[in-house]
C-alpha cells in the first residue's frame, strides 16, 4: 500500500466510480462531495451519484448499441455504478432503467463501507497544488472551482453552456443528392476544398422547412440556464422565428457554392454538414443548435434533401453544460497538460450523459490508481466502446467545434468488409461489438493478474 492518496473532487457518476475502481485496485482515496452544503439547480439530494433528471441508463443491448457495450465493458471491470442500477433495475423493455433513490443511496453506503476510501464533505475552490487528483465535478460544477479550472486553462477552454448541433452518420447521407465542397472552394488541399457536405434546397423546399422549424415541439428551459447563452448561439428555430430570410443569410446560405448535380440551378438555400471527427464517420450540420424535442428533430431534419434517410448519432441542444476542451488540454492518460498531477473525468471531459461519465470515471480512477501503485496502464484499444469515447476527447474530436459526445459505433475505428447502410447494419454493428469485447477483455486480463 502506498502513502500517496488520490483525491476524487465531485462524487457524482463519474467521481463515485473513480473512487471504487482506485480503491478497489489496492489505492487510498479520498472523495470531495459539496452536497447537501452547497447544491445544484438540478440535484436533490446529499447521495452520491444522484442521477439528476431521467431514471434511464438507456439501451442495455451489448450487441446492436454502443451504450448498451458500455455498459457490458464496465460490468466486466466490476463497476459499482453498473452493479448498483442492476441491483435496483426497473423494467423497462431493452433499457435499463434504475430506482434512482435507492441506487443512490446505495452508492454512497459502499462508498462509505469501503476501507480504502474516506468521504469529506465540502466544496473545494481550487486546483489541488499536488496530486493524483481527479477533478469530476460535472456539468454544474460550482462557480469557485470553475474560474479556478478557466484560470488554468484560458477563459475559451472552458464552456459553460453547450449548443449541440445535431450529429449525422456519414454513411446515411445520399450523396446523390448532396455534394462535397467548402464555400468559394476554399483551402489549399483537395480535401480541404471539400471538407463541407452540402444539402441543396429550392425555394419551395426552405419555405415547407421554415413553417416546420416554427411548428416544431420545443423543449422548455431549466430554471438557472438561460443567462448568457443567447449571446453567441441562438437556436435555429429561433433564428427562424426572427424573419423567414434570417436562415438564408446565416448558416443556410448559399453563396460560392455549385451543385455538380444541376450545375445550372442556383440552390435558393443550402444546408452544410461538416466533418466531425478525424475518421470521417460523423458530420455536424453547421450551425443548427436547437431546442426542438428529439422527434420534432427527427423529422424536420430528414426534410433536408439528401437527409431523408439520415441517422443521428446524436440530436441537438442547448444545455448549461460546464466541460473543457479536452482534446487540448488532456493527455491520452485523461491528465492535464500543464498541470499532469490533475486528471479530469465524466461530463465535463466533454462526454455526456450517466453511463459515459461513469465510464469515464472508471478509467481516470484505474489509470490513477496505477500510477500510485507504481504501475501503468497501456492505453485502452480504440475498438473497445470505452476506448472509442477517451480516444475521442483526448484527440479524435475535431478542437475547434468541440461539443459533449455521446458513446456511438462512429467513434469506432471502421469494420472492414460489411455492406455500408441500413442493411449491413445487424451484422456491422454484431461485429462492432464482438470485437471490442475480445479487445477489452484482453485489455483488464493483466490487470485482474495483478490485483490477483
Ligand atoms: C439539468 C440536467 C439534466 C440532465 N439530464 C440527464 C439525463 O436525463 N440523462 C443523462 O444521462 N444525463 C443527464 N444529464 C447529464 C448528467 O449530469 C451527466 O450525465 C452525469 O450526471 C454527469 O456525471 P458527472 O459525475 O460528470 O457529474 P455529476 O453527476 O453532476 O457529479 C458531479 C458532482 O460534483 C459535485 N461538485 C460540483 N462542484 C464541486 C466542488 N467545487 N467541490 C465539491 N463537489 C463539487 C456536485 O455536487 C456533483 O455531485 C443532465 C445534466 C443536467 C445539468
Amino acid at each position: 500500500m502506498t502513502d500517496r492518496v488520490i483525491q476524487i473532487i465531485g462524487g457524482g457518476m463519474a467521481g463515485s466510480e473513480a473512487a471504487w475502481q482506485a480503491a478497489e485496485a489496492g489505492a487510498r482515496v479520498v472523495l470531495h462531495e459539496m452536497r447537501p452544503a452547497v447544491g445544484t439547480f438540478a440535484h436533490r439530494t446529499g447521495h452520491l451519484a444522484e442521477m439528476v433528471c431521467s431514471n434511464s441508463f438507456r439501451s442495455d443491448d451489448d450487441e446492436q448499441n454502443a451504450v448498451g457495450l458500455l455498459h457490458w465493458e464496465m460490468r466486466a471491470a466490476g463497476s459499482l455504478i453498473m452493479a448498483m442500477a442492476d441491483a435496483h433495475r426497473l423494467p423497462a423493455g431493452g433499457a435499463l432503467a434504475v430506482d434512482r433513490d435507492p441506487f443512490a443511496e446505495s452508492v454512497t453506503a459502499r462508498l462509505r463501507a469501503h476501507p480504502n476510501i474516506e468521504i469529506r464533505a465540502g466544496e473545494i475552490t481550487g486546483l489541488p497544488d499536488t496530486g493524483p487528483a481527479i477533478i469530476a465535478t460535472g456539468p454544474l460544477t460550482s462557480g469557485a472551482l470553475a474560474q479556478a479550472i478557466a484560470a488554468e486553462t484560458g477563459q475559451d477552454a472552458l464552456a459553460f453552456f453547450d449548443a449541440i448541433a445535431p450529429i449525422v452518420y456519414a454513411e446515411s447521407i445520399d450523396m446523390s443528392v448532396a455534394w462535397e465542397q467548402s464555400r468559394y472552394d476554399k483551402g489549399e488541399t483537395l480535401e480541404e476544398q471539400r471538407a463541407y457536405i452540402n444539402c441543396p434546397m429550392t425555394r419551395d423546399e426552405y419555405e415547407t422547412f421554415i413553417d416546420a422549424l416554427i411548428a416544431a415541439d420545443k423543449a422548455e428551459f431549466h430554471e438557472g440556464e438561460t443567462a448568457q447563452y443567447f449571446d453567441g448561439c441562438l437556436p435555429i428555430e429561433v433564428m427562424a422565428e426572427r424573419g423567414r430570410e434570417t436562415l438564408r443569410h446565416g448558416p443556410m446560405k448559399p453563396v460560392g457554392l455549385t451543385n455538380p448535380h444541376n450545375p445550372t440551378v442556383k440552390p435558393w438555400a443550402v444546408v452544410q454538414l461538416r466533418r466531425d471527427n478525424a475518421l470521417g464517420t460523423l458530420y455536424n450540420i453547421v450551425g443548427f443548435q436547437t431546442k426542438m424535442k428529439y422527434g420534432a428533430q427527427t423529422a424536420v431534419f430528414k426534410m433536408i434533401p439528401g437527409l431523408q434517410d439520415a441517422s443521428f448519432a446524436r440530436l441537438g441542444g442547448i444545455h448549461r453544460n460546464t466541460f473543457i476542451n479536452s482534446p487540448t488540454l488532456l493527455d491520452g492518460q485523461m491528465r492535464l497538460r500543464s498541470k499532469p498531477h490533475i486528471r479530469f473525468a465524466g461530463q465535463i471531459t466533454g462526454v455526456e450523459g450517466y453511463v459515459e461519465s461513469a465510464a469515464m470515471g472508471l478509467l481516470a480512477g484505474r489509470l490513477a490508481a496505477a500510477e500510485v501503485l507504481g504501475h501503468s496502464l497501456p492505453p485502452v484499444p480504440q475498438e473497445t466502446a470505452m476506448g472509442a469515447l477517451v480516444h475521442h476527447i483526448t484527440g479524435g474530436a475535431e478542437a475547434k467545434t468541440f461539443q459533449p459526445m455521446n458513446v456511438n459505433f462512429g467513434l469506432f475505428p471502421p469494420v472492414e468488409g460489411f455492406r455500408a447502410g441500413r442493411r449491413g447494419r445487424v451484422d456491422r454493428y454484431k461485429a462492432y461489438t464482438d470485437r471490442a469485447k475480445a479487445a477489452w477483455t484482453a485489455w483488464l486480463a493483466p490487470q485482474r493478474a495483478d490485483a490477483a
